[in-house]
């Protein structure tokens, strides 16, 4: 993985013979002074800061902010990469104060969820880890406090290993010292990197996508699901309880006619119940399905309020802890795709045709 901007100006630094302390003031003046211009990172020389501007560029930022739509509880930020790809990022605002940024890890995305503009699109390309945490940044520039992140905007974050790039950058303490335990990743079961996790990010908090407790009707839903198969990404996060000891939450997006039927709640209590600690360390997040009024591969319907109420009860009298998450009228945690559909209702660009099958 190509190193990240920090470690570049250190280098650039170091090559030139400035003590290290000198790394430490870009460090402090971008994060704890708020500057995103070399020029204004006053405690460092004039020559040093137009030579840093030389080599990278006037700012910090690789992103650069295009539109932005923003209500009192959302701010949704369109951001043009270097080459001209868009990302979006979210800031939710809780009413208890906090606040939370959903970023996006890749352009597109290449595992063609049925439920899913993004995988509709295909995968442009996957976003660095500078890319990735600049989305973070660019909120904190702007005056917002952070207080967690969660890796559910476009793409799927485990599918790219950037992303790990990109926890190591934000829980740096020289850096955006964010807490582990303060990000979040969603994934549909990329095997490889719900192990990496567990091994070298034990305290990010893991949601895993389930959508269906039926192995067939999953793969239907999420084509990956036929490589990584529903019951070794369970073998996983029952390991990833034992190792962490931490919860995992299961992800269920509801839709209308396709998961929410009694034998489905069945299957998913059943599921649950199988695991080994499922009374503490298995929460799921019902999420209902928000079709946005574009085009997704499938056209599946929401679930009404009623159904959404019916499968909690369910769950709840099963005694699985269970959870009706909204998000603002945004579902976040619903999928990934869906801030990418935004952009290209936005950015009129045609979709890629949708294999037939799925
Ligand atoms: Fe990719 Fe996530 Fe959409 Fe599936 S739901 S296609 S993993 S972005």
């Amino acid at each position: 993985m190509e190193p990240s901007k920090y470690d570049r100006i250190a280098y650039f630094l170091a090559e030139r013979g400035e003590p290290a302390y000198r790394t430490r003031q870009v460090y402090d003046a971008v994060f704890r002074g708020g500057h995103g211009e070399f020029a204004d990172m006053h405690p460092l020389p004039q020559g040093m800061r137009a030579d840093l501007a030389t080599e990278f560029g006037p700012g910090i930022l690789s992103l650069k902010p295009v539109t932005a739509s923003i209500s009192q509880q959302v701010n949704k930020t369109l951001f043009e990469t270097a080459d001209g790809e868009r990302v979006e990022a979210v800031l939710m605002r809780f009413e208890a104060g906090w606040t939370s940024l959903c970023v996006s890890t890749q352009v597109g995305c290449g595992l063609g969820c049925t439920f899913c503009a993004t995988g509709a699109v295909g995968l442009r390309r996957n976003l660095t880890a500078d890319e990735i945490s600049d989305q973070v940044l660019a909120f904190q520039l702007g005056g917002e406090t952070i207080d967690s992140v969660s890796f559910m905007g476009m793409g799927e974050a485990l599918a790219n290993r950037a992303s790990f790039g990109a926890f190591e950058l934000l829980t740096r303490d020289d850096l955006f010292n964010l807490g582990a335990r303060r990000l979040s990743v969603s994934t549909v079961g990329i095997i490889p990197g719900m192990k990496r996790l567990t091994a070298e990010f034990p305290q990010i908090n893991l949601t895993f996508s389930l959508h269906s407790p039926f192995p067939e009707q999953r793969q239907e839903l999420i084509p990956v699901s036929r490589r990584y198969p529903l019951a070794d990404c369970l073998e996983v996060l029952d390991n990833h309880v034992d190792v962490t000891g931490r919860k995992v939450y299961l992800a269920y997006l509801v839709m209308a006619g396709v998961n929410d039927s009694e034998e489905h709640v069945t299957g998913l209590v059943d599921l649950v119940k199988e695991r080994a600690h499922w009374e503490t360390r298995f929460h799921v997040n019902l999420v209902r399905f928000n079709p946005l009024g574009i085009e997704s591969p499938i056209a599946y319907e929401s679930a009404d309020e009623s159904v959404m109420r019916r499968i909690l009860a369910r769950l709840d009298g099963a005694g699985v802890h269970a959870t009706i998450r909204r998000s603002f009228g945004v579902d976040i945690d619903a999928a990934c795709g869906q801030l990418y559909a935004k952009y290209q209702a936005h950015a009129g660009r045609a979709m890629r045709p949708v294999s037939s099958g799925r």
